[in-house]
């Protein structure tokens, strides 16, 4: 047997390999070194032919499951190893091998896994700097794939989906910066895989075979060159690691990364979309006050849609038809999270019934999901909108599939399948027959009790039943001199004897062999029953990913309502104009305080450039981040929290907020913002949205001005980018420019001063401010009163020392300079003089007073 086991663990040397014996899975060696110390077993010794004993420990059989997701969780993987043969049918050892192997990217098990996002494992297959990225996720069959040409959009691709598990080439793996960074930012369990998984012959093999096709030319992928390596090398594995069928992936979906608005990964998490920045918590998050889904489907299809908003104007419009309808038709979509509340996992449940992994319980989970459907049919009658309708016209309620289960399978059944009692009367005349021979028996079997009783005059006779002895006849004590000759005495106990009878074994072989008979039948019954449920995977489905959406709308349609959002107006002319805009996720978290609404306005001319100022704590990352997300909002078909909201489509949104140390991946604050920085500019275009916090404030005062300065004449070019920003900055002697360069305009948040104090008013104005209130903001936060004394002193001194001059000086020079570089290259006509004048009296849009220092 440690042959046997030495074999196949030769075999599955990556993995820990639990070895059936008996009951319990066995870990040998270092597996069970390793196994005894992640698990919190006891570690013992087997003989194994050696002089050492082998280290060994297990686990019991019917409780595996756990431990297998715990080693799953920390990033192992496991080989289960169970007896491929009948014990009573082997000569010699029971055969053993290897059934499955679960990773962490092909872990079935639906308990471990969150039902609100997908459990993805992806395939990355590099060329040069071209990669082919595919995903799968096994439990729902979502199968993806696309081509990316640039490290740094790989690494996005790989924030957006965030998969447990990696499979890559080797040119990928020999990048160990790469590979230890992505380790480092997403935990995923990353393997190399030899180079003749990502063969292209090989893979489109895997492809035609997989899709049921003659060639690759109708799956949309025939351009994605790299893309066909990943998707086939990821069929491979999967072949590898299952080891059994896995027709619920019936489709490949190919998608183009510039299909959507690109939101980058460092904007993913800045923005809070689906996680927290600091927590990582879905409570704070984006997707935490979006999603009001009654379904799992719904759930995962919501953060998809946030993960990846709309370029389309008509695509985002038939999303906002969808939800505008329902908004305004609240009885009906009352009704409808009624009956999308009872349903099931129906994605899940399929995969696991494809996969022959659902038993009776989870068919009648599926059977009451779908009883749902027909009601959400008939409700879409009632609506008009174009995308509902569309959904109505196609919507399978599977009614034939319930049918098939509810004539089938009782609707209590038990967990295992293979005891009987699952087959509902009625659905199999040979299942009904053996049935009655088994009542009947037992009738019999009582009838021939009192009969004994009588003939015996023995009171108390029992007929009973035990495994060991199947029927037999129950005689205490004080009754034995009245038992007859025929009964044959077969155990004695304190109290009893137990005897039997040739006709009561008769009986007992009729009952028995009916009983056999029937819990063999209900199996195979079951199994062709689930088989055919197996068989109508596309269809299901599609209904799935229906309720799935008409989920997501009913959830938007519900937000829409209880937090007074509108509609927003789309259009591709490069404007955004929000009147009233609140941050969705601070307004939720407020208390009893008040959210102030505030204006944007931005467009493609003369207002693309905003540069914000104001105090630490006014509320200017707030501001900034409440436009990158009503924008997203709109783009995913989501109504926004503003007054009204005209949203000129943008392509991409980019955010460089805050200072994060990447002390993971050994960066420094200024690395980190600067290769952000490089990245926004390499990348952003006229039509993106550009959110910039305090660029350049990790370095000194004037590396830091040189910078940010520099920064924004590129960003603010129209030659160069042009793009729409919101820049907040503390740097004032930006503001300068302001009139100087074409399309940059000055806002600041407003802030009432009250003696030594400052109240913050949250109120964007037209205008900007020099004064930072670094002094009261820090005594605001309770620093203590001799600190804000003597910092109070310093900073009048410094205000009149020459450094202060020197910059204003410095910056000066700079602004004639630049003015006279930008006449020529961004042709200003405005000419400075008039200019300066227009400066001094700031348009003032906020209904409150300025501090009055405006420059
Ligand atoms: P800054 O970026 O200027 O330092 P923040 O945007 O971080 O300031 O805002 C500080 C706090 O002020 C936020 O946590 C929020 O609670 C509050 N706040 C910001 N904007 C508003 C607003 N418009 N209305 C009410 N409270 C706000």
């Amino acid at each position: 047997m440690m042959q046997q086991y030495m074999d196949l663990k030769e075999q599955y040397e990556d993995c820990i390999l639990f070895f059936r014996l008996g009951d319990f899975y066995e870990m040998f060696f270092e597996d069970a070194k390793l196994a005894s110390r992640e698990l919190g077993i006891t570690l013992t010794g087997r003989d194994c032919g050696q002089a050492d004993r082998a280290p060994m420990c297990g686990v019991p059989h019917h409780s595996s499951e756990n431990y297998i997701n715990k080693l799953i969780k920390k990033g192992y993987k496991v080989a289960i190893c169970e007896q491929v043969e009948d014990p009573k049918q082997a000569k010699g050892i029971v055969k053993r091998d290897v059934v499955r192997i679960v990773t962490p990217g092909t872990n079935l098990n639906m308990q471990s896994l969150d039902e609100s996002k997908n459990n993805y494992l992806m395939s990355i297959f590099g060329n040069k700097d071209n990669y082919g990225v595919a995903l799968v996720d096994i439990t729902t069959g979502d199968f993806l794939v696309t081509e990316v040409n640039e490290k740094r959009k790989l690494v996005d691709e790989i924030g957006k989906f965030v998969p447990t598990e990696i499979i890559c080439n080797k040119d990928i793996i020999v990048c160990e910066d790469f590979i230890r960074e992505l380790k480092d930012r997403f935990h995923v369990y990353i393997s190399e895989e030899e180079e003749w998984y990502f063969d292209y012959g090989r893979c489109v093999g895997n492809i035609k075979e997989q899709f049921g096709v003659g060639t690759i030319d109708g799956l949309g992928i025939k351009e994605f060159n790299q893309g066909v390596c990943a998707v086939g090398s990821l069929l491979e594995y999967l072949y590898k690691t299952q080891k059994s069928n896995i027709s619920h992936i019936t489709k490949l979906t190919p998608y183009l990364t510039d299909s959507y608005m690109m939101v980058d990964l460092s904007s993913k998490r800045n923005l809070e979309l689906v996680e927290t920045l600091r927590e990582k918590e879905r409570r704070g998050s984006l997707l935490w006050v979006l999603d009001k889904t009654k379904t799992a489907m719904g759930s995962r299809l919501l953060r998809k849609w946030i993960e990846q908003p709309l370029l389309s104007k008509t695509n985002i419009e038939d999303r906002l038809d969808g939800v505008e309808e329902l908004k305004n038709k609240p009885i009906i979509s009352e009704e409808l999270k009624e009956f999308l509340n009872p349903i099931y996992d129906l994605e899940r449940l399929m995969s696991k019934i494809s996969l022959k992994t659902a038993n009776c319980r989870d068919l009648i989970a599926f059977k009451t999901s779908l009883e749902m459907l027909p009601f959400i049919k008939k409700l879409l009658n009632e609506c008009n909108a174009d995308y509902i309708t569309k959904i109505k016209d196609t919507f399978d309620d599977l009614r034939d599939i319930y049918d098939l289960i509810d004539k089938g399978i009782i609707n209590d059944p038990p967990i295992s399948v293979k005891d009987g009692g699952i087959i509902k009367e009625s659905y199999h005349p040979q299942v009904d027959k053996l049935r009655e021979a088994g009542t009947r028996g037992k009738q019999w079997i009582a009838e021939l009790e009192a009969k004994e009783k009588e003939l015996t005059g023995i009171k108390n006779l029992k007929i009973k039943f035990n495994k060991v002895f199947g029927y037999y006849i129950d005689v205490t004590k004080s009754y034995l001199n009245l038992v007859p000759d025929r009964y044959v005495r077969k155990q004695t106990l304190a109290n009893s004897e137990r005897y039997i009878t040739p006709e009561l074994k008769e009986m007992e072989n009729t009952i028995m062999g009916a009983e056999e008979k029937i819990v063999a039948l209900e199996y195979e019954l079951f199994v062709e029953l689930r088989n055919k449920v197996a068989k109508e995977v596309e269809r299901i489905k599609d209904t799935a990913y229906k309720v799935a959406i008409l989920d997501v709308i009913t959830s938007l349609a519900d937000i829409a309502i209880k937090y007074n959002y509108v509609r927003p107006v789309l259009s591709n002319d490069g404007a955004i104009d929000i009147k009233d805009g609140r941050h969705p996720v601070v307004e939720k978290m407020m208390n009893n305080e008040m959210f102030i609404a505030n204006d944007t306005y931005l467009n493609k001319m003369d207002s693309r450039f905003s540069i914000i100022t104001g105090p630490n704590m006014a509320g200017k990352s707030t501001y900034m981040r409440q436009v990158a997300l009503i924008v997203l909002m709109a783009q995913i078909g989501s109504f926004v929290p503003a007054g009204e909201a005209h949203i000129g489509i943008v392509d991409r949104i980019f955010t460089r907020v805050g200072a994060s140390d990447d002390l993971a991946s050994g960066q420094s604050t200024f690395m980190v913002e600067m290769t952000e920085v490089a990245n926004i500019l390499r990348n952003a275009t006229s039509n993106s949205l550009l959110i910039l916090d305090e660029i350049g404030r990790g370095t000194s005062t004037f590396d830091g001005l040189s910078i940010a300065w520099s920064v924004v004449e590129y960003i603010v070019n129209k030659k160069k980018i042009g793009a729409k920003t919101l820049f907040a900055t503390h740097y004032h002697e930006l503001t300068e420019l302001e009139g100087k360069v074409d399309g940059v305009q000055n806002y600041c948040i407003s802030v009432k001063e009250k003696g030594d104090d400052i109240i913050f008013l949250r109120k964007i104005i037209k205008g900007s401010t020099d004064n930072s209130y670094g002094v009261q903001v820090a005594k605001l936060a309770g620093v203590p009163l001799d600190v804000i004394d003597r910092a109070k002193v310093l900073l009048s001194e410094l205000s009149n020392a020459d450094i202060a001059k020197n910059t204003k000086i410095v910056c000066k020079d700079a602004v004639e300079e630049i003015a006279t570089v930008k006449e020529e290259e961004i042709n200003i006509e405005v000419p400075i003089e008039q200019e300066k004048e227009e400066k001094t009296e700031p348009v003032q849009l906020g209904l409150f007073d300025v501090m009055g220092n405006y420059n």
